[in-house]
C-alpha cells in the first residue's frame, strides 16, 4: 500500500493523488515534519498546483524498476553526496574526540540493530533471510572464530585506547536524537513487516560500504588519510578497518534481498516509506555522534 513516509498514514496502493492529498492538507496546516520533508525531497514553489502529484510521483518512480538502485540513490544523495552528512565530513578530518563520540552514540545503534534483525528473524518464515539475519548478528554476540573481534568489542578497545573506559560507553545514556531514532526502528520492527524491518535497519549499512563508491557516493565513511597519522591509535585504526572492511559488508546482499521480495511479495511502496522514514532517524543519530563528541571535546 501507499503510505506516508512521514506519518505512516496508509492509502491505497499507487494512490499517489490521496497521498498528494494528505501531504497538502498538512502543508496547509504547516505541520513541521510534512513541511519540511516536501521542502527536502520534493521542493516546490506552490504544493497546491496540479504539477504537484505528478512530482511526488517522479520521486517515488523507479526507473529501471529495482528499487535498490532508487534506496541507493535516495542513501547517496542524503548523506554521501557532494553534500555530506555533517558526520560524514567531520570524519574526513577527525580529532580523538569524534571518534569518542561515533563509539558512545554508535553502541546504542548495534544494541538495537541486534534486537530489530531478531525481529526479522522472528516474523518470516524464509530459511534465505533468516540466514542473513544470522549472519549479521551472531558476529556481535558470540564470536564464533574466537577472536573476539565483534564490532562492539572494537567499539570498546577503540574508546579505551582514547582514555575512555568500557564502563562510559557501556553504562552510558545516549543522547535524546539517538534515544528518538532508536524508538523509530524498535517500533517498526515490533508493529511493520519483517521487509520493512530490512529496508529501515539493515539498508542502513550502506554508510560503511565501500560499494556506494560505484553507485555514486563522493565520500567514503572516512578519509583513508586518517590511518596514516601517527596521534591515531591502533584500535581506532583496527575499528575502522573492520567497520568498513568488504568482509563485513552486508549492505549489498541485503539490498538485493530487499528489492527481490519488494518485488515478489508486491510491497515497494512500504518499503520505500519506511525506508525514508528511517533515514530521517538516521540523520539525527547520525547528528548526535556529532554532539557527543563535542560533549568529548569539552571534557578532555
Ligand atoms: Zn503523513
Amino acid at each position: 500500500m501507499a503510505k506516508c513516509p512521514v506519518c505512516a498514514e496508509t492509502f491505497k496502493k499507487h494512490d499517489i493523488d490521496s497521498l498528494a492529498k494528505h501531504f497538502q492538507m498538512l502543508n496547509d496546516r504547516n505541520d513541521a515534519f510534512h513541511v519540511g520533508w516536501l521542502r527536502e525531497y520534493v521542493p516546490m514553489d506552490n504544493y497546491n498546483g496540479a504539477g504537484f502529484s505528478k512530482n511526488l510521483a517522479a520521486f517515488f518512480s523507479i526507473p529501471d524498476g529495482d528499487v535498490k538502485t532508487w534506496m541507493e540513490k535516495k542513501f547517496i544523495d542524503r548523506f554521501l553526496g557532494d553534500k555530506p552528512h555533517p558526520f560524514i565530513d567531520a570524519m574526513q578530518r577527525p580529532k580523538k574526540s569524534l571518534f569518542l563520540g561515533f563509539a558512545a552514540e554508535y553502541y546504542f545503534f548495534l544494541k538495537q540493530k541486534i534486537k530489530s534483525c531478531s525481529y526479522v528473524i522472528a516474523k518470516t518464515d524464509k530459511i534465505e533471510i533468516q540466514r542473513f539475519e544470522g549472519k549479521v548478528i551472531m558476529p556481535e554476540l558470540i564470536n564464533p572464530d574466537g577472536s573476539n573481534s565483534s564490532q562492539m568489542t572494537l567499539l570498546i578497545r577503540m574508546s579505551e585506547s582514547l582514555g575512555v573506559s568500557k564502563d562510559v560507553i557501556v553504562n552510558g545514556v545516549a543522547l535524546p536524537p539517538t534515544i528518538h531514532s532508536i524508538k523509530l526502528w524498535n517500533q517498526i520492527s515490533e508493529t511493520d513487516h519483517w521487509l520493512e524491518i530490512m529496508a529501515a535497519v539493515n539498508a542502513l549499512d550502506m554508510l560503511n560500504s565501500k560499494a556506494m563508491r560505484d553507485r555514486g557516493a563522493k565520500f567514503d565513511l572516512y578519509n583513508k588519510g586518517v590511518l596514516d597519522n601517527e596521534w591515531v591509535p591502533d584500535q581506532v585504526k583496527v575499528f575502522l578497518n573492520f567497520v568498513v572492511n568488504p568482509a563485513n559488508d552486508t549492505s549489498q546482499e541485503s539490498l538485493t534481498l530487499i528489492s527481490k521480495y519488494a518485488k515478489e511479495l508486491d510491497m515497494t511502496e512500504d518499503v520505500q516509506s519506511t525506508f525514508l522514514r528511517s533515514l530521517d532517524a538516521f540523520d539525527r543519530h547520525l547528528q548526535a555522534r556529532l554532539t557527543r563528541a563535542k560533549q568529548f571535546e569539552g571534557s578532555k
